[in-house]
């Protein structure tokens, strides 16, 4: 089988075409490679020049991850040898046969892009002498590899910044922006877009009418300048000093996959091109055998991809939702009305009155009209997105539907009482978004507990990629299969869960909160704390979560839990810290004031100076103390969850922990820092903070773990 077919016309053109079998999009392996420069060597020989392009809808999907993996395991001077090949093949299709000193006879090489092409799908092209790109709006070009933990490696570093200046290729490499044609075009990253019936015509033209001249890129004629300036000019100066902040600002020095990449950049643009690509290569050699890209590779591109292909799918035939009832259009059931509605599903939107039931449908059309003004959503998609959403109070309307999800008050009565309504007008699968509630205990209110499950989803619907399913004790494979295809439908990642009280994302994130709010009793300074988790790559600092999410849902949530657990209890201390905001009515950022001050508008300023007062700062802990004690406890509660048998695959807490709550993505999630620094360096750290309370003792699986030298993933493929 072969990835690359070849062509050659009756005009002396080839065209080599990307096909990967038995892929939908194509992906480039080391043999590809191999196979690349094979047909390029004999397209240089015998044509008048190349038309790159691709079988599929597609260009291509980026470099295979599990072939970077492959290079890892043969350590680092293998992995720099092997991206240096990579940069003297992508070289040689940049020179195509060029007099290196009169810059002549070069043959062209253009590359034809029928859709999107990410990571090394254009890193390939930017190598090419000319890139046209096909009229196709749903297409995505760009280089997202800083998202996943690694930076462009393949030339595109270099590139970029050549073609661009650092300025404007600092958010296509630093931030991972992706364009549609027209905009890549309009933004300097393309060169033409044409319709798409007229691609490969339009490219096979350009190659018969390509001058010398054209196959110069700007970086090999004399004279070249860095647009926007090298490092030593007054605005070269003004942009590094800049990027350096901004980048030490948004990483916290966790991403060394960042910092790689502006030391790349920087040391790129004082050396003559070739160099630069010496440059480029050695730090992304660092960054890959970094344990962090390691890490975020696993957890957020193969782990991530596997759980949305369903690998925790039970084996059934498909079970795409036609029809969804959402019962409570409040902020929840309005969320997953329009992401659903935005998929393309029909939804059925009830609540107690009309007039709710229609403002929950108005949040919908408050999200589009944002898209609309933003130009991301056009007005005919506006109206086709809403006129799927039929608001009612009338419940026979839920008859159609094949699904329900109920997203009414957290009262277990009143889920009763809905349950059996809906019930009574539909045989669907019906779930609930229930935060903290078991799943199994709602389940007694409905006459189908096998076809009774837990869908939570997290807030705000339309930006929170997570989904947690949460099988009850009778729920059936069916059932899970129903959730699972609709969360397939949406876009988002699934993860399958065992009932607990706060399943698994909310029980691990409860703990993190309450350590913080402790240690503001112990008298440890909050701006610590805050900023203990943020240098730990925590998106948000405790204190400032639960402004988010408000004092008052803190307190009910401690007020059920104590009367649920009665004596065993152990968080009394935490409530202590909650009711007294609770009493000064800092409720939060909705009521403008919390653990922060807030000026009118809702901006959030710096940290209250009241909370001084209420608790003077006595202790003065060193930041590796605050940083494991933030860290550690969420990380046991993953244990402990995958002990109780919540979770049943490590992969699920990593993912679920990043995507669900920012568990310090860098780490790749709770079970993979535990990994990276080993069960007996994590018993080491839980027996010295067990001092502060029997929060932190080791669950026997991790001291049995530490015993015998184990880890949860098998070793990640990686040479010391
Ligand atoms: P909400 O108060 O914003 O909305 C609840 C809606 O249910 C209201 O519109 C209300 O009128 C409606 N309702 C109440 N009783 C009803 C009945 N008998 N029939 C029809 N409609 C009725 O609450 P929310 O924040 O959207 O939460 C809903 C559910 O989602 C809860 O179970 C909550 O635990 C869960 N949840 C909330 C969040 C969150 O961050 N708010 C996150 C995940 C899950």
């Amino acid at each position: 089988m072969t990835d690359f077919t070849y062509d050659l016309d009756a005009d002396g053109v080839a065209t080599i075409t990307w096909d990967v079998p038995g892929r939908s999009m194509n992906v480039m392996s080391m043999a590809g490679f191999a196979e690349l420069e094979a047909l390029i060597d004999r397209g240089l020989a015998e044509a008048k020049g190349i038309v790159l392009t691709s079988g599929k809808k597609d260009f291509a999907g980026g470099m295979d991850l599990n072939v970077l993996a492959q290079m890892q395991a043969g350590g680092t001077q293998a992995v720099f040898d092997g991206i240096m090949e990579t940069h003297r093949f992508l070289r040689k299709i940049e020179r195509a046969g060029m007099d290196p000193k009169t810059l002549k006879g070069a043959k062209p090489i253009v590359c034809a892009m029928p859709g999107t092409g990410l990571g090394i799908g254009f890193e390939i092209p930017l190598a090419c002498h000319r890139i046209i790109a096909a009229d196709n709006p749903k297409a995505k070009i760009g280089l997202p590899e800083i998202l996943v933990g690694i930076f462009p490696g393949a030339g595109g570093t270099t590139r970029l910044i050549r073609k661009m200046g650092v300025m404007l290729a600092a958010p296509f490499l630093m931030e991972g922006k992706l364009l549609s044609p027209k905009l890549a075009k309009a933004e300097g990253l393309i060169d033409e877009v044409v319709p798409p019936e007229d691609l490969l015509k339009r490219a096979r033209e350009w190659v018969l009418g390509a001058k010398d001249t054209d196959l110069v890129k700007p970086w090999d004629q004399k004279g070249y300048k860095l647009p926007g300036g090298a490092p030593y000019s007054p605005q070269g100066f003004q942009t590094f000093v800049g990027a350096n902040a901004m980048i030490l600002g948004k990483t916290q020095g966790v991403y060394p996959a960042a910092q790689a990449l502006l030391q790349a950049a920087y040391e790129g643009t004082l050396v003559p091109f070739d160099t630069a690509l010496r440059v480029e290569a050695r730090a992304f050699t660092g960054v890959l055998m970094d344990p962090t890209s390691s890490a975020m590779i696993r957890s957020l591109f193969i782990n991530k991809e596997a759980l949305e292909k369903g690998a925790r799918r039970p084996a059934l035939p498909d079970e795409s939702v036609k029809v969804l009832g959402v019962v409570g259009a409040g902020m929840m059931g309005a969320g997953i009305a329009y992401v659903a509605a935005n998929a393309g599903i029909d939804v059925i939107l009830i609540d107690a009155t009309q007039e709710a039931a229609e403002r929950g449908k108005s949040h919908a059309e408050g999200i589009l009209e944002k898209g609309l003004q933003r130009r991301k959503v056009t007005p005919e998609k506006k109206a086709e997105v809403l006129a799927r959403i039929t608001p009612t109070t009338d419940y026979t309307a839920l008859a159609p539907c094949d699904l329900v999800i109920e997203a009414v008050f957290e009262d277990p009565a009143v889920k009763a009482e809905v349950t059996a309504r809906i019930e009574a007008a539909t045989g669907a699968i019906l779930a609930t978004n229930t935060s903290t509630l078991p799943i199994s205990g709602l389940a007694k209110a409905s006459q189908r507990p096998g076809q009774y499950i837990g869908i939570h989803f997290f807030s705000p619907v339309d930006k929170m990629a997570l989904v947690e399913i949460i099988r009850g004790k009778k729920t059936e494979d069916r059932a899970v299969a129903k959730a699972m295809d609709l969360v397939r439908a949406l876009k988002k990642t699934p993860i399958v869960v065992n009932d607990a009280r706060f399943f698994y994302a909310n029980r691990c994130i409860i703990p993190y909160i309450n350590e913080g709010l402790r240690m503001v009793a112990e008298g440890v300074p909050p701006a610590l704390i805050e900023n203990a988790a943020k240098l730990l790559g925590m998106p948000v600092g405790p204190l400032q979560l639960v402004d988010e999410t408000s004092i008052d849902l803190g307190v009910k949530i401690a007020k059920a839990t104590k009367a649920a657990m009665g004596e065993a209890y152990p968080d009394s201390a935490v409530d202590e810290v909650l009711f007294k905001m609770a009493d000064q009515g800092r409720m939060g950022r909705k009521a403008k004031a919390g653990f922060y001050a807030y000026d009118e508008t809702g901006k959030r300023l710096d940290l209250w100076e009241g909370l001084g007062t209420l608790w003077p700062e006595t202790q003065s802990p060193d930041l590796p103390t605050v940083q494991h004690r933030l860290l550690m406890i969420q990380a046991l509660e993953a244990v402990r969850a995958l002990d109780a048998g919540v979770l049943t695959d490590i992969r699920e807490g990593d993912v679920g922990a990043i995507l669900g709550w920012g568990f310090a993505p860098w780490s790749g999630g709770p079970f993979s820092w535990l990994d990276r620094i080993g069960a007996a360096k994590a018993v080491e750290i839980c027996d010295t903070l067990t001092a502060l309370g029997p929060r932190f003792q080791a669950p026997q699986s991790l001291r049995d773990m530490a015993a015998k030298g184990a880890l949860f993933y098998a070793p990640l493929a990686r040479a010391a």
